[in-house]
């Protein structure tokens, strides 16, 4: 079997400027080859894993011999029924990947000159294959815990005798929520939506395996970790770093979270909050690796995953309540 393409020098060089002077067909094979990277850019069936195929070679299409279906390089992927050409879809994982802190969807239908719901979309569809992927992570070696809030920010009033106390729970929106991290020291990061942070110990246990080292900060939740875990704690308000006992790698998620919210998307709504950290965990997770090694990345993970369920369609169905 030849060289599997991720690893190949061919795909290490790739670049945003490469993949637009991509021919059309140039763009196609590219395509298969990551999508097929298994087996060397072969295609096989996606419903039946049948790779005893008729090709028809004038529509880019497959047939199988086995089960009779007829597919195309997007079929069955994150990307099927798309509307773009794939050399698009290819500049826009280039470019959404180059977003340290996040891509902007309003920025994405600049770049592309396509309709900004199709830019919406697109990245909502890259953005649900990189959270897919990062919640395979397994965290079974020495992780920090800990949980930072979201949303729900209530604007003060303009003059100060109208202002009310925001702190207080009769004052806040509900809308506020909170992101769970749990991040190995060197390796992968998980994330969690919850309504408070004493949820967050469900998560956890759930995720990290039993017996390695956590770390937390002082919070009175985490004491029930302690009972499954080897735990170091700190207290917050004394130091992020003491006695071997440090929540660093927590905190530098959180604040790659908050440029994002602050800096590229302005607001994140409640709903797609989930989604948003687990991008900016994946963006954490890769972020010693080359431009063009996150791009591939990004790009396999996009075809690795399934039709979204979420936003196939997601406009047409808009339209049809409106
Ligand atoms: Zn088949």
């Amino acid at each position: 079997m030849s060289q599997h393409f991720l690893l190949s020098a061919k795909a290490r060089t790739l670049s945003l400027a490469k993949v637009m002077r991509l021919s059309d067909d140039e763009a196609f094979a590219t395509f298969r080859d990551i999508r097929w990277a298994d087996t060397g850019g072969e295609p096989y069936c996606p419903k039946c894993g049948c790779d005893d195929l008729y090709t028809i070679a004038t529509r880019k299409l497959w047939k199988c011999k086995g089960c009779a279906s007829q597919f195309s390089v997007t079929s069955g992927t994150i990307f099927a029924s798309r509307k773009l050409p794939i050399r698009d879809i290819l500049a826009a994982i280039a470019i959404f990947v180059n977003g340290a802190k996040g891509y902007a969807a309003l920025q994405l239908s600049r770049d592309l000159d396509v309709q900004y719901k199709t830019a919406f979309v697109l990245s909502h569809k890259i953005r649900e294959a990189v959270a897919a992927e990062q919640d395979r992570a397994v965290i079974d070696t020495e992780a920090a815990v800990d949980g930072a809030y979201f949303g729900g920010y209530v604007k003060p009033a303009n003059r100060k005798v109208d202002r009310i106390d925001r702190r207080l729970a009769m004052h806040r929106t509900g809308k506020r929520q909170v992101v769970i991290v749990a991040r190995e020291l060197n390796g992968e990061t998980r994330t969690h939506i919850a309504k408070s942070e004493a949820d967050g110990v469900a998560f956890v246990m759930s995720t990290v395996a039993p017996g390695v080292t956590v770390h937390a900060d002082e919070a009175s939740h985490w004491d029930a970790l302690e009972a499954r875990y080897l735990t170091k704690r700190i207290n917050h308000s004394e130091a992020y770093s003491l006695d071997g006992a440090c929540t660093n790698m927590a905190e530098s998620f959180f604040s790659r979270l908050r440029r994002a919210e602050i800096g590229t998307h302005h607001h994140i709504a409640g709903k797609y909050l989930s989604a948003y950290a687990a991008e900016m965990a994946w963006r954490e997770d890769h972020r010693r690796t080359s431009n063009g090694e996150q791009y591939l990345a990004m790009t396999a993970a996009a075809l690795a995953h399934p039709v979204s369920r979420q936003w196939k369609g997601y406009w047409q169905r808009c339209a049809s309540t409106i």
